[in-house]
């Protein structure tokens, strides 16, 4: 009944190796989870602080660099106009511009331009799409130093404006700076491949840029706040942006760094993946270890809870796999078979007892029933003796009480028989005794009873017979003992035996009964001996009905 229920109770998740599987699951799990956390965090810090001080950390040393470099750019132009005129004779001019842009780093084209605002020599031609003349109108403030250029492109020129203290007017020197020069030195002082650098305008325009993703326009202000240490973010459009700025001396410029806010924090991403990555093959790792040996553990286990369940069934035939190992599940398997032999040979001793009781009980139900023949029966002739005639006279009264059969008596006695024991001895009147036995147990029906009444006195109880019927069978019996012989002694002289007969009919009273039969035996003797007597109320009966 109980293991009923808990086989219906048993399901995929209440099984023990589920549980254990998911207990190793759920703790790898939050380990992995709470390690991949602290890792993540100090991973974000570590990289914050790199953020938060690799970038200003590069602007402190790129900015006194770019100075140096715009600062020589603007030197290099003064000191053409220290030297020469835009009144200057124009071969020596152009000769002189051009070699000063030929052998300068940072600059491209010098011009040289009247007061008229003409151009009077050059080092070569300008860029393209640019007119000397257009730029010299263009440029923004009048007096000299570095300026940026509207182009009429749209695109910006960075440019120094000298003017000679002996010129005129508006004529002076324009030179334009070579702006892929001093990007790729910008490129050298990337501190890193996510960031780009740029030198801005006040505005925040870009003049040149070097890096990833080089911007066209900076937000100083936003640039310029700061949460704690922290540089702070800013949008760009959709973009998150990370940078910081630092004033350059010429102007209102300003050298600045920045990178996208995702590529600044890129190396998180990888992080974040090996960690998952780490993650998950530990968590499998872990998941398919305790598999394993939850299977090692469980197999045998569910094989002795089998067993025993079978063995519960009285299935004690059973063996349990052996278990190689030498641990506590391996001893409990040991100790099970052990146990479930010494069932058997509990259950081999208890089956042997119970057959051999088994068969004292059948001996001694064997014997019980010789007892009890022997109870009812005569030992001498072998016929059913005196007690039993009572108990089946008792059964017999009661059914014929029932069924209103007629029921009759005969009590039959040897005649002189004392006479013949004194004469041939006690052991031929037994002789005797059984030899008439045989004869009488031959002359009745199986319906009949016949029993030794006692002594030499026997007795017929006929079922289902009139009196007549009884009497007929009387005087058979008397006939058939008359006409036998008899040989008692060693003389081998026949001698002839008679018997007496009384009969009487059951009238409802077994008192009564006992009472006629005798009555009619007393009256046979007094007759004279070898005569069948009937009860006159039996014989009364019988002529009434006749
Ligand atoms: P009656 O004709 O009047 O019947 O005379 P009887 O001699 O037959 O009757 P009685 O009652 O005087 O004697 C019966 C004798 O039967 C007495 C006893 O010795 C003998 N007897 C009773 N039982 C046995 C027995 O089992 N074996 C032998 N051999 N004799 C027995
Ligand atoms: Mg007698
Ligand atoms: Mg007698």
């Amino acid at each position: 009944m109980v293991e009923a229920q808990l086989e219906q109770n048993r399901t995929p998740l209440n099984s023990l190796a589920t549980k254990i599987i998911l207990f190793v699951f759920l703790s790898t799990f939050a380990t992995a989870l709470a390690v991949s956390w602290i890792a993540i965090q100090s991973t974000h810090k570590s990289l914050r602080g790199v953020v938060d001080h690799m970038y200003p950390l590069a602007l402190y040393h790129t900015a006194p660099r770019a100075n140096s470099w715009l600062r020589a750019a603007e030197l290099e132009v003064f000191g053409l106009a220290r030297r020469y005129d835009p009144s200057d004779a124009p071969d020596l001019l152009t000769s002189a511009l051009a070699n000063a842009a030929r052998d300068s780093l940072f600059l491209d084209a010098i011009v040289a331009f009247a007061a008229d605002g003409s151009v009077r020599a050059q080092s070569g031609p300008p860029p393209d799409a640019v007119s000397w003349r257009q730029l010299a109108a263009s440029r923004a403030r009048p007096e000299p130093g570095l300026q940026s250029v509207d182009l009429p492109d749209g695109s910006r020129a960075l440019a120094v404006w000298s003017v000679p203290s002996r010129a005129a007017g508006n004529s002076g020197f324009f030179a334009l700076l070579n702006r892929s020069e001093l990007a790729s030195l910008l490129e050298t002082e990337l501190p890193d491949a996510a960031s780009a650098l740029a030198i801005v305008d006040g505005a925040g325009r870009v003049l040149v840029a070097a890096g990833a993703n080089p911007p066209a326009q900076v937000d100083l202000a936003a640039m310029a706040e700061r949460d704690e240490e922290h540089i702070q973010g800013y949008d760009v459009g959709r973009k998150r942006i990370i940078g910081v700025s630092r004033p350059l001396e010429a102007s209102d410029w300003h050298i600045a760094i920045q990178a996208s806010f995702d590529a600044a924090f890129a190396p998180m991403l990888t992080v974040v993946t090996r960690i998952f990555l780490v993650d998950l093959i530990v968590i499998l790792f872990f998941s398919v270890l305790a598999y394993r040996v939850t299977a090692k553990v469980i197999r045998p286990i569910e094989n002795l809870s089998e067993s025993a369940r079978r063995i519960a069934q009285g299935q004690i035939e059973i063996e349990i796999p052996e278990v190689d190992t030498h641990d506590e599940i391996g001893l409990l398997t040991c100790t099970f078979n052990d146990m479930i032999q010494q069932l058997r040979r509990n259950h081999d001793e208890i089956e042997t007892a119970n057959r051999n009781l088994t068969d004292r009980n059948i001996r001694l139900q064997q014997l019980n029933e010789v007892l009890n023949q022997l109870s009812i029966t005569d030992g001498l002739t072998k016929l059913h003796n005196h007690r039993f005639f009572q108990d089946h006279l008792t059964r017999e009264i009661k059914r014929v009480n029932r069924t209103r059969e007629p029921l009759s008596m005969l009590l039959i006695d040897i005649d002189d028989f004392k006479q013949l024991n004194d004469r041939f001895g006690h052991a031929s009147g037994d002789e005797l005794l059984s030899r008439i036995a045989r004869i009488l147990n031959d002359a009745v029906r199986e319906s009949d009873l016949l029993a030794r009444y006692g002594g030499e006195e026997f007795v017929i109880l006929a079922s289902n017979t009139e009196i007549e019927g009884a009497e007929q069978l009387a005087e058979k019996v008397r006939t058939e003992i008359a006409e036998s012989s008899f040989i008692l002694d060693d003389s081998l002289r026949p001698l002839r035996v008679t018997v007496s007969v009384g009969v009487a009919q059951f009238m409802g009273n077994r008192k009564r009964f006992f009472d006629q039969t005798d009555q009619a035996l007393y009256s046979a003797k007094a007759a004279g001996k070898n005569c069948v007597v009937v009860h006159e109320d039996a014989e009364k009966q019988h002529q009434k009905k006749a």
